[in-house]
């Protein structure tokens, strides 16, 4: 039914579609009638936060009648000293996503343009879209790349013309998996202008440090037309409290400061957060866990004939080679919710998060059964 408010809403609005997030188990199992459902479709840590975050959240409760500590003071001088930065160029969100949405508000107009990959995270349309920019997409990698669907530098680079104010990278991507090296970035990094701002998204860097994908920070003294943005969300297990954060320069994140809602960041989410940095041995499990988790599914997968990508992150993104929205509920009605991708122009893929060991095995022998049943 038509929105009877459409032609009230901002120009970059009524072009716009929500974004869709995976399916919570609570709304399946209601649904289908099921009970003990797995839910592999959202990259959260499947360990969930770790001890230390946990006794931070416990002690924050006594807080919570407070407005937090607007300018994150404690949190924000934590990830300065852990990035070798001023805590000036630390600009908190509540999650990631708060931080690019606040980046398009901040550099986007309707006369300038956001340039990012096809099948790039879902979040740069709508932020540039919202702000009421243009967006100039830049074709990926064919399928049968080494990247497969990956971002191509080149194809970046040819859409940076004179309106072109924001650029955005994920590296590792979402949903491809897929990454550029070290020397990729280097080249893009100079090529770019000084007046574009890059936005590198990190969101996976703990995972993919392993993999040999750089750590972006090490760009921002060369390039102060650099952000990058890391988010609690991943691999710290804190996706439900909202925590993350962009390093740039000062001066850049002095105009982030302008738009950013001033008590973005929740007193839970502060003493969590700050926490979590401190527990290696949370994260060196959940790196481990992770670790196995890609080596299986992607071994397992494959035995089952499907076409599976390189990952740096915690998920895969698998080509069915068929449509795969029956699937996607053929595995739900198996109690095991992935994540559907033709919303990125993937109508045969499916993006799967790596899950404990038995939530792997469940989802393999779940696949099984739904491709034999569909042979
Ligand atoms: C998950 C994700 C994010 C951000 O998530 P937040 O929970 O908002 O921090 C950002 N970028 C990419 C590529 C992601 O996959």
């Amino acid at each position: 039914m038509a929105n009877r408010f459409e032609q009230l809403a901002a120009p970059g609005v009524r072009r716009l579609s929500p974004y869709v997030p995976g399916k919570p188990p609570e709304q399946l199992e209601r649904e289908l009638g099921i009970r003990d459902s797995i839910k592999l479709a959202s990259n959260e840590n499947p360990l969930g936060p770790g001890p230390l975050a946990r006794n931070a959240l416990a002690g924050a409760i006594a807080g919570v009648g407070f407005y937090p500590d607007g300018s994150g003071h404690d949190l924000r001088a934590r990830l300065a000293a852990k990035h070798g930065v001023s805590p000036a160029q630390v600009t908190l969100g509540n999650g990631s996503n708060d931080v690019l949405v606040m980046l398009a508000e901040t550099f986007l107009t309707p006369e300038l343009e956001a340039v990012y990959s096809q099948y790039a995270f879902a979040v740069y349309p709508i932020a540039a879209q919202a702000a009421g920019a243009a967006a100039r997409v830049a074709g990926a990698h064919p399928q049968d790349h080494r990247m497969p669907l990956g971002h191509d530098p080149a194809a970046v680079l040819a859409e940076v013309g004179a309106s072109v104010r924001i650029v955005f990278i994920a590296n590792p991507n979402n949903p491809t998996g897929t990454w550029l090296d070290e020397h990729e970035l280097d080249v893009l990094l100079r090529a770019i202008p000084g007046d574009v701002i890059v936005v590198l998204d990190e969101a996976y860097h703990e995972y993919s440090a392993g993999r040999g994908v750089p750590d972006g920070t090490r760009w921002l003294a060369r390039h102060p037309n650099l952000v990058v943005t890391r988010t609690f969300s991943k691999a710290f297990g804190l996706a439900g409290l909202r925590v993350g954060y962009a390093l740039s320069d000062p001066d850049v994140a002095d105009l982030l400061n302008r738009v950013r809602q001033p008590f973005n960041v929740s007193v839970p989410a502060l003493a969590a957060a700050a926490a979590a940095l401190d527990d290696r041995e949370h994260l060196d499990a959940t790196l481990a866990l992770n670790r196995s988790g890609v080596a299986r599914l992607t071994e397992g997968l494959a035995a089952l004939g499907l076409k599976v990508a390189p990952t740096a992150a915690n998920f895969v993104l698998v080509d069915l080679g068929r449509a795969a929205a029956p699937v996607s509920e053929a595995l739900q009605r198996e109690g095991v919710i992935v994540r559907p991708v033709a919303n990125y122009g993937l109508p045969q893929h499916l993006r799967i998060s790596t899950g404990t060991a038995a939530q792997n095995e469940r989802l393999l022998s779940a696949m099984a059964r739904v491709l034999a049943a569909r042979a």
